[in-house]
């Protein structure tokens, strides 16, 4: 068994989530490219590493769905022989609308994908990593949104709900598992230019909120990757529950 730590990055096949697969292949980790529909984008992002001299895969797995999330484990287990850490930065957002206008199944939905699935693929990774059940320890990032501080008024806030959920959970299990070889941590992103704001209706999104950010500009993928990689490096071996703020100031 290679001796290069293990990692899987649910959502990891475009935005965030392909600069987190891409930066933590640099910084010699093993790659699970976990992707939901876009089987090509993933493929690309694993080509990217290989072609690096990175060692990387694509996994099929709807976070909405436990059976998906406990397959992808089983399947990351059996490709790369352990799971070390784990990055859920899956998440989705939905059309601009007020609270009178969501009806239920959006409302679960955003739930389900964003708050219940990190929560469930914790569990999964916990199950394995936590010295309680045999396991060696690891390394956690969740990955929620200025949303949760913001509320997001008039466009999202059920988005905000769940990621202030991501937040609350990042540190309650944070600290149940501090003494089981676990840290537990949260990156929080501001605006960062990806297709997310197009799979909302807004595909102008990111340049058009940069007046309200103090930086005047979009974040990029790669300065949230930068913080989630800090995070799951033994530098940050003191860290757990915390939440590290990537918004350019807002
Ligand atoms: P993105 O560009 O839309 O990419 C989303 C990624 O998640 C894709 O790889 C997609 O795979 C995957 N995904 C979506 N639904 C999934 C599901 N049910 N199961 C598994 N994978 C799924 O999004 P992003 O902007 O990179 O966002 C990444 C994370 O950062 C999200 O949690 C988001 O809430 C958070 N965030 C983003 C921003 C921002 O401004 N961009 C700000 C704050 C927080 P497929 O293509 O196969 O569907």
């Amino acid at each position: 068994m290679s001796a290069a730590k293990s990692l899987l990055v649910t959502g990891g096949s475009r935005g965030i989530g392909a600069a987190i697969s891409l930066l933590a292949a640099q910084c010699g980790w093993r790659v699970a490219v976990n992707y939901a529909r876009n089987e090509a984008a993933a493929n690309e992002v694993v080509a990217r590493i290989v072609r690096d001299g990175g060692e990387a895969f694509a996994l099929r797995g709807d976070v909405g769905h436990e059976a998906d999330i406990i397959s992808m484990f089983a399947e990351v287990e059996h490709r790369f022989g352990r799971v070390d850490a784990l990055v859920n930065n899956a998440g989705v957002v939905d059309r601009k609308a007020r609270v009178d206008q969501m009806d239920a199944g959006r409302l679960e939905r955003m739930m389900r994908v964003n708050l219940i699935g990190t929560i469930i693929a914790a569990r999964e990774a916990v199950k394995r990593m936590s010295t309680v059940h045999g396991g060696r320890g690891g390394v956690i990032v969740n990955i929620s949104s200025v949303a949760a501080r913001l509320g997001s008024p008039d466009e999202y806030a059920d988005y905000a709900a769940a990621k202030a959920g991501v937040e609350a959970f990042t540190v309650g299990l944070a600290r149940e598992v501090a003494l089981e070889g676990i840290r537990v941590n949260c990156v929080r992103p501001g605006t960062i230019d990806t297709e997310i704001h197009a799979s909302g209706g807004q595909p102008d999104r990111a340049q058009r909120v940069s007046a309200a950010i103090p930086m005047k500009r979009p974040g990029t993928a790669t300065e949230v990757a930068e913080a989630v990689l800090y995070l799951l490096s033994d530098a940050a071996s003191y860290s757990t529950g915390s939440i590290l703020e990537v918004s350019g100031g807002r």
